[in-house]
């Protein structure tokens, strides 16, 4: 608790348009992993995304392999990354990155939060009134405007999230917004999915490994400018400019991307 929160640099502007698909995962790798659009296809809501048994499995299979080193990046909570993958315990990072279960269990949450959440939050429940097809998700330190039903009102959402940002008075520039498929966030600055992989990668479990990221969202950027940081690589899943290395086409490209190192004899040391 109470960890001072420091973010990683914003993602630089030089993308690119990844084509590759990745090369099979080392046994030294340290694996990274989104999970909406990345592990499990996007649904309408949150909660009525789909969990299938066989990506159900393959997590603690994969982490077996790689002894430890597989972690959840998400931007959900952990309380709810939990609820989809039941009897399954994973290192994870949760809220982008303001919430985060290590490798030994231990639970470490940054920062108390900015003042003004309150006011943003009433704002938001006033939007939703008046919107149908809007749906705001609280999830303590970070509020989630969904409008994935909604998708006519997009800029609109957008444009009243930085409206509300921008005049949140003194708070303002504590408030950052994250847009996502679908969805527009407004979370605490200093804290992203970048941040979360660098402070899994100084635990001992991942310390001295090669880390992968796998996620499909701008958020994920974060993530990938941090393996690039420590001489990993990131996957990019689906369409659109990224700085990641490689590309899987979907959800289902993952999960065989993924169960095809579960069928290898044994991970070689390193590339060849
Ligand atoms: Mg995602």
């Amino acid at each position: 608790m109470g960890d001072a929160g420091r973010g990683t640099a914003a993602p630089r502007a030089a993308r690119r348009t990844a084509r590759r698909e990745p090369p099979p995962l080392a046994a030294n790798s340290a694996l990274f992993l989104d999970i909406d659009g990345t592990l499990l296809d996007l649904a309408a809501t949150p909660s009525s995304v789909r969990v299938d048994l066989a990506v159900a499995a393959l997590l603690p299979a994969l982490a077996y392999r790689l002894s430890g080193a597989v972690a959840l990046i998400t931007g959900r909570t952990i309380a709810d990354a939990d609820q989809l993958f039941p009897g399954i315990v994973l290192p994870v990072a949760g809220q982008h990155g303001l919430e985060r279960r290590g490798a030994d269990g231990t639970l470490h949450v940054y920062g108390e939060g900015p003042p003004g959440l309150g006011w943003l939050r009433g704002e938001l429940m006033h939007l939703v009134e008046r919107h149908s097809g809007l749906w705001l998700e609280d999830k303590g330190a970070t509020l989630a405007m969904h409008y994935r039903a909604a998708p006519g009102l997009a800029s609109y959402v957008h444009r009243t999230a930085r409206r509300l940002v921008a005049t949140s008075g003194a708070a303002g520039a504590e408030w950052r917004l994250q847009p996502g498929k679908g969805i527009v966030e407004i979370k605490p600055a200093g804290r992203d999915k970048g941040a979360a992989i660098l402070d899994f990668m100084a635990e001992p479990t991942f310390l001295g490994r090669l880390p992968v990221f796998v996620g499909d969202d701008q958020t994920d950027e974060f993530g990938f400018a941090a393996v690039a940081l420590l001489g990993g690589w990131a996957v990019k899943v689906g369409p659109g400019l990224t700085r990641a290395q490689y590309r899987l086409r979907d959800v289902n490209a993952v999960r065989r991307w993924l169960a095809a190192l579960l069928r290898q004899p044994s991970i070689p040391e390193v590339y060849a």
